[in-house]
């Protein structure tokens, strides 16, 4: 299985090389030359496997250079060991008839990152020892927030890496921020950024790709990757949890073994929703993909019309990782559905990075339809879902999975479609606390003390807050910087030297 560049088919790459180094050097995303296609005797199969099989079933039809026994290794690093709070590693809720809800967050950091940052450690450093890398490999991430803790919690010190983390200084939680600044661990860095997510994010990219940085760092013996969704490392996990998703709807008795679902999914930078697609892409009986977005509904206006327009106000909303205005995994999808033409991909963002803006033309738009729909919601929308799911079914969840509710029972009214589906829930609530309590007991947490909102929001539901974050209560934050976008190279430089051997 070979991968090449969305920006240059004359690339030709090995899975190893294309997670080592994370962006290819033309600025384009990697991507499978071809996509693996399963069968039904491999739907069912799944059906009888834990989820650890699940993904190394899924996992080596993506990666064929790594042996099966290696990656059930990793998997069983990444999934078991008492990491996930749950029975199972990802179990699929059922509230009431119609919702079936995937929770992804019952992981380290309470967020669906886990599910590929817990994996990704192993992919890369066993992907650099295959192609013989001798470089400290040094993680660089831009984060609306949950990548940025999964990220520091997968490679805490994993030896022969470090790991530096830009978050935006005003766009994350409180708890989200409170996760990344008291991380522990000798190979981390953390420091705030002016700006929004896209700032971070662009940041990141230009120091990525700028060879004279490269230069600097190999000189030093480091070597950059990728913890951020553009790693082909990263979404390849994801695809594993949409197949363990459908395996469990059937064994529910939800669909029969061929039967299509829809799945929604509360999309940001769309790697989680483009894993969902490469699934349906390889096999798996999917009829819409809905992406769900909140006030910031540039990817709403996207699917809906054809033109992709970053022109437009920045929000930030209740659901901070999804204030995103660029979905850089898109890059993947227009690549698939242009068979391949990397002048066309090339176009288009040439034109994104000049005016912000491009248009797919009429075919491409088409075919966007045919697989997704969209919807967004806004805040006040999602308060209400959440507190409506909650006063109906009990049920609680976070306002990314709030967000995912509302836009697909939205569709549901307008369409009528009756397909059973499934949701990717991305978060626990417990990450958002002050805007769920809101939503369930109209109640303000005036004071600004997280914990007291963790408490309130326990002592109204009976819902018990995980572990992770409860220990997190009192901890004196490690990390105090902030920097703009322009210092953010002399600041990668400055934690370099404060990494540990
Ligand atoms: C990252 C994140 C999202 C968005 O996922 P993408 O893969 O960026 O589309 C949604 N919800 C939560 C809680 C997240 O952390």
């Amino acid at each position: 299985m070979l991968y090449t560049s969305t920006r240059d088919n004359a690339v030709r790459v090995t899975a190893a090389e294309a997670i080592t180094r994370g962006i290819s050097a033309d600025g384009g995303l990697f991507v499978p030359v071809e996509i693996p296609q399963v069968d039904a005797a491999f739907l069912a199969s799944l059906c009888e496997k834990s989820y650890v099989e699940r993904a190394v079933s899924v996992l080596k039809l993506f990666l064929d250079e790594f042996g099966e026994d290696e990656l059930r290794a990793y998997a069983e690093g990444a999934y078991l060991g008492g990491k996930y709070s749950s029975g199972a590693t990802v179990p699929l809720v059922s509230p009431d008839a119609r919702h079936n809800i995937l929770e992804l967050w019952h992981g380290p950091t309470c967020a669906f990152k886990d599910m590929a940052l817990q994996m990704l450690p192993y992919l890369l450093t066993g992907s650099a020892k295959k192609i013989g890398n001798d470089k400290k490999i040094v993680i660089l991430v831009a984060t609306s927030g949950d990548t940025g803790k999964a990220a520091l919690e997968g490679f805490r010190d994993v030896p022969g890496t470090g790991i530096l983390v830009f978050y935006p200084a005003d766009g994350v939680s409180p708890m989200q921020k409170l996760q990344m600044t008291t991380q522990e661990g000798k190979n981390v860095g953390v420091c705030a950024i002016r700006g929004n997510f896209d700032d971070a994010q662009t940041g990141v990219k230009k120091i990525f790709t700028d060879e004279r940085v490269k230069q600097t760092l190999a000189e030093r013996g480091f070597a950059f990757s990728s913890a951020n969704s553009i790693n082909w490392g990263r979404l390849a996990p994801q695809i594993v949890y949409y197949f363990s998703a459908y395996a469990d709807m059937v064994n529910a008795g939800k669909v029969r073994l061929g039967e299509k679902i829809d799945v929604t999914v509360p999309t940001g930078n769309f790697g989680n929703i483009l894993a969902a697609y490469y699934a349906k892409r390889m096999g798996m009986p999917v009829n819409k993909l809905i992406c769900a977005s909140n006030a910031n509904n540039v990817l709403t206006d996207f699917i809906n019309t054809g033109v992709y327009d970053r022109n437009r106000k920045f929000y930030t909303t209740i659901s901070p990782s999804m204030d995103i205005l660029i979905s850089s995994n898109l890059e993947r999808l227009l690549y698939m559905l242009s068979d391949g033409d990397d002048a066309y991909v090339r176009g288009l963002f040439a034109r994104l990075s000049a005016e912000g803006k491009y248009d797919v033309g009429e075919r491409v738009a088409d075919l966007v339809r045919e697989s997704f729909a969209a919807g967004f919601c806004s805040d006040e929308e999602t308060k209400r879902t959440i507190g409506a799911l909650f006063a109906a079914d009990g049920y609680l969840c976070d306002t990314h999975t709030g967000v995912a509710v509302a836009v697909y029972d939205g569709y549901v009214k307008k369409t009528g479609d009756g397909t059973p589906n499934v949701i990717a829930s991305t978060a626990s609530p417990y990450k958002f606390s002050a805007a769920v309590l809101e939503a369930v007991s109209g109640k303000k947490n005036d004071d600004g003390d997280e914990f007291a909102a963790v408490d309130e929001l326990t002592r109204v539901t009976g819902v018990e807050a995980p572990a992770q974050l409860k220990t997190l209560r009192g901890k004196t934050p490690r990390f105090r910087d902030i920097c703009t976008q322009g210092e953010m190279e002399a600041q990668v430089y400055r934690m370099l030297d404060g990494l540990a051997d």
